[in-house]
């Protein structure tokens, strides 16, 4: 299996957990030579805090992992496109590349700070862009 698609779907299973405990669904995994040093979801319903992102929590836990700041070497999977706030953090992270699932026209970081990720930083959008999609139009939907 594309080694993509395994990651997004790790990434996938913590958006369903963050689902499960009432929080938007978005979830992220960081690996790191083939490893998974990092596996996070949103929390900014159980922290209240609107800053705690699957993404940060992703960058601040990689980090500890790691021992030390920078995720040059690292690859971020999010379920969702970040947002210009998560993205400014992988900027700072030196993240090495992004590869993320639905793109978010209304809060992703591409339309209004594209250049707010680092410059070496590549990018893979639209990986299982579809389940990701649907997870969080149902939760939504059900929070009407
Ligand atoms: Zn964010």
């Amino acid at each position: 299996m594309n080694e993509d698609i395994l990651y997004m779907k790790q990434a996938l299973a913590e958006a369903r957990l963050a689902a499960e405990r009432g929080e938007v669904p978005v979830g992220a995994v960081v690996v790191c030579r083939g490893r998974i040093i990092a596996r996070t979801h949103n929390l900014t319903e159980t922290l209240t805090d609107v800053t705690a992102h699957a993404e940060m929590q992703a960058i601040t836990a990689a980090a500890g992992t790691l021992g030390g700041k920078y995720l040059n070497e690292c690859t971020l999977y999010v379920t969702v496109e970040p947002c210009p706030m998560c993205a400014g953090a992988l900027g700072w992270a030196q993240l090495g590349r992004l590869v993320y699932g639905a793109d978010d026209p209304k809060r992703g970081y591409h339309v209004y700070a594209p250049g707010v990720l680092h410059p070496k930083t590549t990018v893979t959008r639209g990986v299982l862009a579809d389940e990701a999609g649907t997870l969080m139009t149902e939760f939504f939907r059900k929070r009407r």
